[in-house]
């Protein structure tokens, strides 16, 4: 018999979530998560991939990843700190500083892992964190992992940062403190105030720690919001993921070499969690070589971007404050933009919904991400589905 407590607890909650309409339905794709996928036999304008640079389904990634297998077999076959190190990740390693203008680098399995990994491996309870409210849950998740003082300042509010920090330092209670924040905020696609933040954390002697998973490929001609803002000698901690727009999967730490030295011998999933597969690491040293050499694709994205968000605002929409090719369309009340999502879908666009807890009450929306790899034709006819939908469910005029 298994437990009946658990039973009560699981079906009590589910069912909530389920009469509130907050429960998500996933919908496996049945073809490569590009510009077009197939879910249920239907073809989609996909807008919903983090997939920036098209670079998920790039030919040279593919080739990169499948001659690496052939020679390292599928898995790395230990952590990274025993025997799963392969020449392949060094090399990983180095192309991710220079990449970042950094000493050093360090590779995770993923960007949530990253975080695990980095805050705490370096602070602890003695220790207080400054994070923006609106921080990413794996930096929330790694922030309380390190059992540091978490205190949270209002999203992007400089005076308040300072405030804070100032308190903080002359408490006298800590003996290190760290300011956190995204590069680039993945609901509404604002950029982080990294000058100021770096100021206030020269005043204040803070560590700096950015992590730029939306902003790496896109921002700083591709080497992301801290090459963006000319700060690559300010912040400390440069986090990235290989799974947004470098498009295969991992993450890292770009900084100084005795940070990385540090992190090798004292970071959790380093230490207790096996390497990156050989054919993954392999595909993304191959894309940041491709970053590193053109901004074809980098330029792609924008224009795309730029377009796609012309078209939606001369329609009427309301697409907020993004600074980035993320593209919220704000429709308010989390069941209408459930709705609008869903009729977007049976019209051929996949564009998801957002609600909360993820954003504000009442600033549903439909996230859009137009990547590098969309035509000019898929975006018009997105921009026509947008428009018959907006029209149809009182929207748009
Ligand atoms: C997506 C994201 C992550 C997680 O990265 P994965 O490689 O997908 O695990 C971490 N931090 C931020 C800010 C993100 O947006």
């Amino acid at each position: 018999m298994t437990s009946k407590l658990l039973g009560h607890f699981l079906q009590e909650n589910l069912s909530e979530l389920k009469s509130k309409g907050l429960y998500n339905v996933i919908h496996p794709l049945q073809s490569a998560n590009g510009p077009i996928i197939t879910i249920k036999g239907k073809e989609l304008i996909n807008l919903s991939s983090n997939n920036y640079l098209g670079l998920a389904t790039d030919a040279r990634l593919i080739a990169a990843a499948v001659e690496a297998t052939h020679k390292f077999g599928v898995g790395a076959g230990a952590v990274r700190s025993i025997n799963g190190t392969l020449d392949l990740h060094v090399k990983l390693e180095q192309k991710l500083a220079e990449f970042k203008h950094t000493e050093a680098a360090i590779a995770y399995q993923s960007g949530f892992n990253c975080n695990m990994a980095a805050i705490s491996g370096v602070m602890d309870k003695d220790d207080a964190i400054l994070s923006d409210q609106l921080n990413h849950a794996s930096i929330i998740d790694g922030c309380r992992l390190s059992r540091a003082k978490i205190i949270a300042f209002n999203h992007s509010d400089i005076d308040d940062l300072r405030a804070k920090a100032k308190q903080a330092k002359e408490s006298r209670l800590y003996k290190k403190i760290m300011v956190i924040t995204d590069g680039v905020f993945s609901m509404d696609g604002d950029i982080a105030k990294l000058p100021e933040i770096a100021e206030v954390a020269e005043e204040f002697e803070l560590i700096t720690y950015v992590d730029d998973a939306h902003g790496s490929g896109v921002l700083g001609k591709g080497a992301g919001t801290v090459k963006h803002f000319g700060l690559s000698d300010k912040i400390d901690f440069q986090i990235g993921t290989l799974s947004k727009a470098i498009g295969v999967v991992g993450g890292y730490v770009a900084g100084r070499q005795d940070l990385i030295d540090w992190l090798k011998v004292r970071s959790r999933p380093f230490l207790f969690s096996t390497a990156l597969p050989p054919g993954d690491v392999a595909a993304s040293i191959r894309a940041i070589e491709i970053l590193m050499s053109s901004t074809e694709l980098h330029d792609k994205l924008w224009d795309n971007a730029n377009y796609f968000k012309k078209g939606l605002r001369k329609l009427g929409f309301d697409i907020g404050h993004s600074d980035t090719p993320i593209t919220p369309c704000i429709i308010g009340e989390e069941q209408k933009a459930q709705e609008f999502s869903k009729r977007l879908f049976e019209e051929g666009v996949y564009a998801k919904a957002i609600v909360l807890p993820t954003v504000p009450k009442n600033t549903g929306r439909v996230r859009n991400m137009p990547i590098a790899a969309h035509t000019t034709e898929m975006l018009d006819r997105a921009v026509a589905i947008y428009e018959k939908v907006g029209k149809e469910m009182g929207i748009l005029q």
